[in-house]
């Protein structure tokens, strides 16, 4: 029987949830036995054109070639996932949409500007179907690993639809926002991490995007009442991560 074809493709990005694949290690050399690896610039030079079984996308949307080259690569592909923040909700690169024009921002960056056109940055679903999505700044390996086992099986997996406290509170952490005053986001963050963060002793900063019933502005308004943070920290936490997703925009534009 034929492997099934994967590729992997980058966007605008720092490639790090790229890294994080290679860093599999053990479960790559089993899952690289598996599968036919056809097109990963990062980690050989030889690709092969599709269609593919499941395309990755690391990566957010940022310039009209990306748009072409994305609804191609979902022309040829039977799964497209996610990869990473940058690819689920825009990411990282997506403060950018907050801090100024295309113009403004191309000019602030690059020298000289004649050959740079940018467009808003956009997650992957914004312009075409995502068929999964692995959350997180960088990805959860324990959860690349599932995804991969689960597309090979030909099921879809089920990710944690809960928010980061309830992992942190199998943990028995203790809470750092209500005992020690530090503005974690873990009640609002998707979970999957293991509540990574604040189990050493750092505040969540939402990495992996809202939960799906991320109450964003109540957290917003105890940041400001409770913790004393100016409305304009606030502002800035919930689009650091994921500031196009309806409920973090909720918390950015609550005060
Ligand atoms: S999600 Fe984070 S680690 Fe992954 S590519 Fe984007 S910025 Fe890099
Ligand atoms: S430390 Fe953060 S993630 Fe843990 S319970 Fe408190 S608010 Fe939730
Ligand atoms: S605790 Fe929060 S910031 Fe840390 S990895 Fe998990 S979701 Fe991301």
């Amino acid at each position: 029987m034929a492997k099934p074809k994967l590729a992997f493709f980058k966007f605008t990005s720092c490639a790090g949830c790229l890294l994080s694949v290679l860093n599999l290690e053990d479960h790559l050399l089993d899952i690289v036995g598996a599968v036919d690896i056809v097109h990963f610039l990062m980690a050989r030079r030889e690709t092969q054109p599709g269609p593919y079984d499941v395309a990755f996308i690391e990566g957010a949307v940022s310039t009209p070639h990306e748009v072409e080259q994305l609804k191609e690569i979902r022309r040829q592909s039977k799964v497209l996932v996610a990869l990473g923040n940058c690819a689920v909700t825009g990411g990282v690169p997506s403060m950018k949409n907050f801090a100024g024009s295309e113009r403004e921002m191309e000019e602030r960056v690059y020298s000289e500007t004649w050959d740079i056109k940018s467009i808003p940055v956009r997650g992957l679903d914004y312009y075409v179907k995502v068929d999964e999505y692995l959350r997180g700044c960088s990805i959860d390996l324990n959860e690349l690993v599932v995804l991969l086992k689960s597309l090979l099986l030909g099921v879809s997996p089920r990710f944690r639809p809960h928010s980061v406290c309830n992992e942190c509170k199998l943990k028995e952490n203790v809470c750092l926002l209500i005992s020690k005053g530090k503005a974690c986001m873990g009640s609002v963050s998707a979970a999957g991490c293991g509540a990574l963060c604040p189990s050493l002793n750092r505040p969540c900063e939402g990495c992996r995007g809202p939960s799906n019933d991320a109450n964003a502005e109540a957290l917003a308004y105890t940041f400001v009442s409770d913790l004393g943070l100016s409305p304009e920290e606030v502002r800035r936490k919930f689009q650091k991560y994921a500031g196009n997703t309806p409920a973090f925009r909720k918390g950015a534009e609550a005060l």
